[in-house]
C-alpha cells in the first residue's frame, strides 16, 4: 500500500475519521476533508505522530467548487487520487406530516449531492491515470425503508444507484473501482445533535444503540474492499450488528 493517496470526506468525526486513521496507518498518504477545521487538525497530528502522512482541506460537500478544489489540492501535494472515501452524510429523522422540507433538502444536498460531487471531483483524475477506486458510504437504509427515516433512506437508496450506476458506466479498461459500504448501527455522532423529538425516541426505542458497531469495524470493511488486487472489485458490502434484524 506504499505511496497510495486517499481523499477521505466526513474524516472529522465518526466513520471517516477512523478510516482516515486506518488507512494511515497501511501506509496511504490521507487528505482529510470536513468542514470543521479543529477536528481535522486534531486527526492530522494524531496520524502524523504515529508516523502517518496527512494533509487536510476543510470542504463543504455541498459546493462542487470546494470538492474541486480538494481534488486539484490533493493532486497538487500527492500527485494522484487512489481513493475517494464518501463517507460526509447526515440523518436528519422526521415523519411527512411535520413538513421538515429543510432538513429534507438538507439530507439531499448532503448525502446525494456530496456523494455526486465528490466523483465528479476525483473522475477526470482517476480517468487520466487509468486507475481509482471510489467507496460511498451507503446504509442498510438504503435497502430497506423504516420509520421515520424515509427521506434518509431515500439518499442512501440514490447512493446505492448511483454506485452501481457508476460502475456500469466505466469502461473495463479504466481499473476504477467502486464499492458501496453500507454499515447497520454504528456508535458515531450522526444523531448528535438532532432535536430532541417523537421521531428521534422512535429511533432511540429501536434499542440499536444497544449493540451498535465500532467506526473501527466499518473500517475493516473498507480495508477489505481497497485491499483487493486490481482486477477483484468488491461492489457491496453489508456490515450489521450481528444482533441488528433489518
Ligand atoms: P458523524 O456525524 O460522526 O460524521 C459525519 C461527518 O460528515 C462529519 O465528519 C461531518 O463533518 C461530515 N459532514 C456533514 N455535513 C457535511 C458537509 N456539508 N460538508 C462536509 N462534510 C460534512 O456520522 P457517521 O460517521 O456515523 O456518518 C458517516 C456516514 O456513515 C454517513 O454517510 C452516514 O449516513 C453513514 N452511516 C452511519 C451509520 C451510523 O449508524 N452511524 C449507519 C449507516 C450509515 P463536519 O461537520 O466537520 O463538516
Amino acid at each position: 500500500m506504499k505511496q497510495k493517496v486517499a481523499i477521505i470526506t466526513g474524516a472529522s468525526s465518526g466513520i471517516g475519521k477512523k478510516a482516515a486513521e486506518y488507512l494511515a496507518k497501511q501506509n496511504i498518504s490521507v487528505m482529510l476533508a470536513a468542514r470543521r477545521e479543529d477536528e481535522l487538525l486534531r486527526l492530522q497530528k494524531k496520524i502524523i505522530e504515529i508516523g502517518g502522512i496527512a494533509s487536510l482541506h476543510v470542504a463543504d460537500v455541498t459546493s462542487y467548487n470546494q470538492m474541486k478544489m480538494l481534488a486539484e489540492d490533493t493532486i497538487r501535494k500527492y500527485g494522484k487520487i487512489d481513493f475517494l472515501i464518501n463517507s460526509a452524510g447526515i440523518m436528519d429523522v422526521s415523519f411527512f406530516n411535520d413538513l421538515r422540507v429543510e432538513e429534507w433538502n438538507k439530507m439531499i444536498d448532503v448525502n446525494i449531492k456530496g456523494t455526486l460531487h465528490g466523483i465528479a471531483a476525483v473522475l477526470p483524475h482517476m480517468e487520466s491515470q487509468n486507475e481509482g477506486h471510489i467507496i460511498n458510504i451507503s446504509s442498510v437504509a438504503g435497502y430497506e425503508v423504516t420509520v421515520p427515516r424515509s427521506v434518509y433512506s431515500a439518499t442512501k437508496f440514490a447512493i446505492r444507484a448511483i454506485t452501481e450506476g457508476l460502475r456500469k458506466e466505466l469502461k473495463p479498461e479504466q481499473n476504477i473501482r467502486t464499492t458501496l459500504i453500507a454499515p447497520g448501527a454504528v456508535t458515531t455522532d450522526l444523531l448528535k445533535d438532532l432535536p430532541d423529538s417523537e421521531a428521534l425516541q422512535m429511533i432511540k426505542q429501536e434499542g440499536s444503540f444497544a449493540y451498535s458497531l465500532t467506526t473501527e469495524d466499518i473500517s475493516k470493511a473498507i480495508l477489505y474492499a481497497i485491499r483487493q488486487p486490481i482486477a477483484v472489485s468488491i461492489n457491496e458490502v453489508i456490515v450489521r450488528p450481528t444482533a441488528q434484524r433489518r
